[in-house]
């Protein structure tokens, strides 16, 4: 079985053109992990798999189309019931970020025992396990407050990097960096954004990313409208690659 990567969500955090938030099901013979959880991701995570297959979260940075879809999917966890570990990792601040939207959302989830623990692991760059994978977390421009960062995840034999969200910075390259899949956001097709990349900008500096294949996502309105013109290979909410 080779990794499968499956793109649930590839919209910006406006859902623009009715795609959902920043989600990515990898599948691996070692098991399952998820690269971001956004707000809208429990309906395409259900719609893809058994959630209680899911091994693994790993969280680029603190923005609700990144993050918000946390508290859904351990509720439905903790009602399905899930009887085993749920290890997410991200960003220092994630796990007080993570109690303070599920207690606003579900405050009755605190009042009666969960059937499984959520084990929480900050990213650093140095490569940790998380599950079925070896993950590093390496810091991009955006949005500091977001504490931004970007993934590298190891896998079933196979090496994918991801960007998050993030403008272009030194360390794109070194994400994609000997990557069997790159996966970059391109939110703006050629708009400048101050936090965000757009296509135009990224395919100047293609040459600088020694990936074997580049895929963008967290597409805008921007790069919507120019889609046919991205000149970038884009994914679709469903869309899968087999690495
Ligand atoms: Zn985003």
């Amino acid at each position: 079985m080779s990794v499968e990567v499956r793109f649930l969500g590839t919209g910006d955090a406006f859902a623009s053109g009715g795609r959902s938030h920043a989600c990515i099901l990898v599948t691996a013979p070692e098991g399952r992990i998820l690269l971001d959880c956004g707000g809208s991701s429990l309906p395409a995570i259900v719609r893809a798999c058994d959630p209680g297959t899911i091994d693994a979260v790993a969280v680029t940075h603190l923005h609700g189309d990144h993050f918000g879809g946390l508290p859904y999917l351990v509720l439905q966890q903790k009602y399905a019931p899930r009887r085993r570990p749920l290890l997410v990792g991200g960003p220092p601040s994630l796990e007080a970020r993570y109690l303070e939207a599920m207690k606003g959302l579900y405050a009755d989830f605190f009042h009666s025992p969960s059937p499984f623990e959520v084990k929480w692991t900050i990213l650093r760059p140095t490569p940790v396990r998380l599950g079925p994978a070896q993950v590093s977390a390496h810091s991009v421009e955006h949005v500091p407050a977001s504490e931004p960062h970007g993934l590298r995840v190891r896998i079933g034999g196979k090496l994918i990097g991801y960007s998050g969200d993030a403008r272009w910075g030194p360390a794109l390259p070194l994400l994609a960096d000997g990557a069997d899949l790159f996966i970059c956001e391109t939110t703006t097709y050629s708009v400048p954004d101050p936090v965000h990349i757009s296509a135009k900008e990224l395919s100047a500096h293609r040459d600088e990313l020694r990936c074997e294949r580049l895929v963008v996502t967290h597409l805008g309105t921007d790069s919507l409208a120019n889609i046919a013109s991205l000149g970038l290979e884009h994914a679709d909410d469903g869309m899968t690659i087999a690495l």
